[in-house]
């Protein structure tokens, strides 16, 4: 894996880079992530927010709601609307969780976890080799040590946002 890894939009006006390989990169089956890509799964690398960094354009972000009631922020370009990355609920503004499609090469990010493939859309063939949950996991399972250790590092800004993070109103609705 090359370093810096670069992604952008579709018409170029927001591009960013990565400095340092992701934490973790995971395939997600949810029926929230169905419909938000309009496609089967979404393919997201997480990493430190500080670990990415803006090379041309200014994303907006967009709230948008989230099973956990807490919604999202979805980092899109503010010309061709194509999403990049979004904060999710549990970490916040602490980690950017990239979607590995907006990235230039992105057949260098496999997802090392199938999750949520209890709502797996049944066509969709995963290979064997690659850890499957129902839910989630616990991140020991899947992550690397290294990772785990980055992700201590972060932990107080985490805890920060999870003691001021607002639900949404109205409520999401379920499922
Ligand atoms: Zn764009
Ligand atoms: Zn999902």
């Amino acid at each position: 894996m090359k370093l810096p890894i670069e992604g952008g939009c579709d018409c170029r006006a927001v591009r960013y880079r990565l400095t340092r390989p992701p934490l973790v990169v995971n395939c997600c089956h949810c029926r929230w992530c169905q419909r938000e890509t309009g496609a089967s799964f979404a393919l997201n690398a997480v990493i430190e927010s500080a670990c990415l960094e803006l090379t041309a354009g200014e994303p907006v972000l967009v709230l948008t709601p989230s099973q956990s009631g807490y919604g999202q922020q979805i980092a899109r370009c503010p010309s061709c609307h194509v999403a990049l990355w979004s904060h999710y609920s549990t970490a916040g503004p602490a980690t950017c969780v990239v979607r590995v499609g907006t990235l230039d090469n992105p057949d260098d990010f496999p997802p090392q976890a199938h999750v949520f493939v209890a709502s797996r859309q049944p066509w969709v063939q995963l290979s064997p080799d690659v850890p499957q949950f129902e839910a989630y996991y616990e991140l020991a399972q899947i992550w690397s040590a290294e990772s785990l250790a980055r992700r201590r590092a972060i932990q107080p800004q985490i805890d920060a946002w999870q003691a001021t993070r607002q639900r949404m109103a109205p409520p999401a609705p379920p499922r």
